[in-house]
């Protein structure tokens, strides 16, 4: 049973800390994926499960076992590193059977999991080659196959598909799906990379200077972010953001306005400060939003660059009086600025007024002072036709 429990772990440096107050629950089989910006505590988050670093408060349970003072080797744990470090004087065999022999395992039991693993990393045909006849991603392979072999509990991982290239890292990327497929064993997964983690795994762990900001599958760190942290971070390109202030009837931000009643959102009232986010997919030409059952009011708004991925234009927008012709009265306010994403056959060019749209139904709202999600969509029930007041509700 491979799960893995982080109850408030904690690690400290003399001047930094790490990971603050970590708690994960990763049940058996689960491909939970660190994700973060450098530097946050991903790697030294993973380094505590392994066991090559000890927390400084917080205990660690692998496979319903409290292994916080053990050492690796006694976890239960295979990892595989970004560096991947191969005797380059033995060949592929050897390599893969390197800690096996090490742990006197009989030779008929070592040539069986390195048949299986060969075959799992597709390897077969290769076992008497050196590392230097090998490619990147065959290498890679040869460091999971030795993973493998162990016949760990759980499986970790530290950004194992860095140092590849482009190409071969989206490659690989399915090769790991495949992987976890085929031994449905735990794998805990570093990564900077938000689309390699969106892409892998049934839960991201977002991580934030050292915290957790969410845990969730990752279409819920995407359409249900839990902060502006999460919202900023997961998406490319970025999801867009207007910070603004509750009015009697919606939300004014300096460039445009949106309408929702306040009332029907707990614990906000007019005079907050609230940040609205869109994802650029959401934001829609008026001529093109026939389809949208919830629209916003429109948004003059003017087209500056434009950039063709042959799927999807992308179309920098500057929004507000900037519109008007008094372009570029504030360069530093980006919050003028607007990117929304367009079908590759839209008939548009730069420096062109346009008018947009919203999805109502897919407008994020956030606390600004704290970052906390509010809403994640303006179409929230509205008040019972006759109702006189909202009824309060508790909303912590
Ligand atoms: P990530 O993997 O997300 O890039 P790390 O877990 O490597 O981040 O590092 C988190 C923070 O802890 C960073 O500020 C890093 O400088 C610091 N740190 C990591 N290891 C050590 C160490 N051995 N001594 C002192 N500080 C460290």
């Amino acid at each position: 049973m491979g799960t893995v429990t982080l109850d408030g772990v904690t690690k400290r440096y003399a001047d930094v800390t790490a990971v603050e107050d970590m708690s994960l629950d990763i049940e058996d089989g689960e491909f939970v994926t660190l994700v973060g910006p450098s530097g946050c505590g991903k790697s030294t988050t993973l380094e505590t499960i392994a066991g090559l670093t000890l927390p400084s408060s917080g205990s660690i349970t692998i496979a319903g076992r409290d292994v916080t003072d053990l050492p690796p080797k006694d976890r239960g744990i295979a990892m595989v590193f970004q560096n991947i470090a191969l005797f380059p004087h033995m060949d592929v065999y050897d390599n893969i059977s390197f800690g096996l022999r090490l742990r006197d395992y009989p030779t008929e039991e070592i040539d069986r999991r390195v048949e299986r693993a060969t075959e799992i990393v597709q390897l077969e045909g290769m076992l008497e080659r050196k590392p230097d006849e090998l490619s990147g991603g065959q290498r890679q392979r040869v460091a999971i196959a030795r993973a493998i072999v162990r016949e760990p509990e759980v499986f970790l991982m530290d950004e194992p598909l860095a140092n590849l290239d482009a190409k071969l890292r989206v490659h690989m990327r399915t090769e790991l799906q495949r992987l976890h497929k085929e031994l449905d064993t735990t794998i805990i997964y570093v990564t900077h990379d938000q689309a390699e983690a969106m892409t892998m795994s049934d839960r991201i762990a977002v991580i934030d200077a050292g915290r957790l900001q969410q845990i969730a599958p990752p279409l819920v760190c995407y359409n249900e972010p839990a902060n502006l942290f999460v919202a900023g971070f997961i998406g490319s390109p970025s999801m867009n953001f207007a910070a603004g202030e509750v009015t009697a009837d919606g939300l004014a931000t300096p460039h445009f306005d949106v309408a929702f009643d306040p009332g029907q959102l707990p614990g906000v009232s007019p005079g907050e400060k609230l940040t609205l986010g869109v994802r650029p997919e959401d934001v829609y030409l008026r001529e093109q939003a026939g389809g949208l059952a919830n629209p916003t009011r429109s948004i003059p708004a003017r087209t500056d660059v434009l950039e063709p991925m042959g799927d999807e234009i992308f179309v920098y927008l500057l929004t507000g009086e900037t519109a008007e012709g008094g372009m570029g009265t504030d360069p530093d306010e980006t919050t003028s600025q607007l990117l929304m994403s367009v079908d590759p056959d839209t008939d548009l060019e730069s420096d062109r007024d346009v008018e947009l749209v919203l999805d109502r139904e897919r407008v994020h709202l956030f606390d600004t002072e704290t970052g906390e999600a509010v809403s994640h969509t303006l179409e929230f029930p509205l008040a019972e036709p006759g109702a006189t007041e909202t009824e309060a509700e508790g909303d912590d």
